[in-house]
């Protein structure tokens, strides 16, 4: 049997309500602060990651899904969205038709990671990213905007964690900082740390190896040494923040795991997903777009995984969508009427009604039990006397009411359960 690949899962019928529900409530979200959706390719050159986040980080360095193509090009799929976006900002001089740019999207994402609960090598990733402006409203923006959403999936095990890179001049000097105090202790350090060493210390920080942590422990911190401007845009966030009612906690060994970011950077975690606790990542990178060859433009942005956010929503219990229902069932009470029965489920339909039938030819009792399982809000009985003397039976399923209607009237069948739905809706 083949089977599917290893780190990626199907999104079975009976899951995609919840992912619906998911996605709907990020579109409205982002649109009512005027965030756009772009759609970027699944696949990219290559080295637009490489370029963008950084030969160093754990994504270039060993995750990419990266092949050369039929023509001898290296192509990569793409393991984040913001080199993407940042991309085709640049290449269709988006920034020129306004100076501000507000982007949401919602897209797989490809690392060749360990799978585990929420880890897997296919997943999805809901995110917003803000070009033009070095404002640290966007930042605080966009953190309020990832708590809304998850807030209104009804989450409520959530820690927003912040911290400040500073730009990269005093970054730069903190690294000598942080090398100079580690100097003496990196033969204890892992091996991964120490490769971090060299490479990107900073990263030293998100090693899960507790004694790498223990010799971290009188480390310098990075908030300590940032400049006076960052230091002025990390106050004003968090102002916000307090304004906002998000409750927060600084987390000066929050470094994240790419290069590009600069000044903010945020993570907000669940309590209740285990050790994959991340649901989402983001922070401000006010040198991407001119690392990546477009003219210097600052940006924010994040991105949230949303396999992590269903399994805390199945943790926590927060989602209760009720299954779809269908509108209409048409049950065939003669055999010989399956034209009939196929005809007016047609005619439904192209009234954007959700209809079913049976194609199976089952027992009257057998669709009944049918139309119950989907959920159908009417049933339409086709046959028997009824219909020899021109006329069809309505059931409503809720009240159990049914009504007789003669068939060149059928069209009033649509409006009838258009209202109930109608007025279904309004009580909830
Ligand atoms: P990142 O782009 O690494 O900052 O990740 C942002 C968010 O995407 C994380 O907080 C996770 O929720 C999610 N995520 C990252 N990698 C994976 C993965 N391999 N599987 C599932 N979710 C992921």
């Amino acid at each position: 049997m083949i089977k599917a690949i290893t780190g990626t899962k199907d999104i079975l019928p009976n899951e995609i309500s919840d992912w619906k529900h998911l996605e709907s409530i990020v579109n409205t979200i982002f649109t009512s602060f005027n965030y756009k959706e772009i759609r970027t390719p699944i696949f990219e050159e290559t080295s637009l990651f490489a370029r963008g986040i950084g030969e160093e980080t754990d994504i270039v360095g060993k995750e990419m899904y990266t092949f050369i193509d039929r023509s001898g090009t290296s192509v990569t799929l793409k393991p984040e969205m913001t080199a993407s976006v940042v991309r085709a900002f640049i290449e269709h001089s988006l920034g020129k038709l306004q100076p501000l740019n507000k982007f949401f999207y919602i897209s797989p994402m490809f690392r060749q990671e360990r799978p585990q609960a929420g880890r897997q090598r296919q997943f999805h990733q809901f995110g917003g990213e803000a070009l033009g402006s070095t404002s640290p409203l966007l930042d605080a923006e966009l953190i309020i905007i990832a708590y809304q959403i998850l807030i209104s999936l009804g989450l409520k095990d959530l820690t927003v964690k912040i911290n400040s890179l500073g730009i990269p001049a005093s970054r730069e000097n903190y690294k000598k900082l942080l090398r100079d105090y580690l100097k003496d202790k990196k033969h204890k350090l892992s091996e991964d740390s120490r490769k971090r060493y060299d490479m990107n210390v900073l990263r030293i920080f998100d090693s899960k190896v507790e004694s790498d942590q223990e010799i971290l422990k009188d480390a310098p911190l990075i908030i300590d040494h940032i400049d006076e401007e960052s230091k002025r845009d990390f106050e004003i966030v968090k102002e916000i923040l307090d304004k906002s009612n998000i409750p927060y906690e600084i987390d000066p060994k929050l470094v994240r795991g790419l290069d590009y970011y600069s000044k903010t950077t945020f993570e907000i975690i669940s309590g209740k997903v285990g050790s994959q606790s991340a649901l989402c990542g983001g922070g401000r990178y006010d040198l991407l777009v001119e690392q990546l060859g477009g003219t210097a433009t600052p940006g924010v942005g994040f991105a949230a995984g949303i396999e992590r956010i269903l399994l805390a929503c199945e943790n926590e219990k927060s989602l209760n969508i009720p299954a779809e229902n269908i509108d209409l069932y048409v049950v065939k009470l003669d055999e010989n009427l399956s034209s009939e029965v196929f005809d007016l489920g047609l005619k439904f339909r192209k009234e954007n009604l959700a209809v079913e039938f049976d194609y199976l030819n089952r027992s009257v009792k057998a669709q009944m039990r049918e139309a119950n399982k989907l959920k159908a809000r009417f049933v339409l009985f086709v046959g028997g006397d009824e219909y020899k003397s021109g006329k069809l039976n309505l059931k409503n399923m809720s009240t159990g009411d049914q009504q007789l209607i003669q068939i060149p009237d059928a069209g009033i069948i649509s409006e009838i359960i258009n209202s109930h739905i109608h007025s279904d809706s309004k009580e909830k």
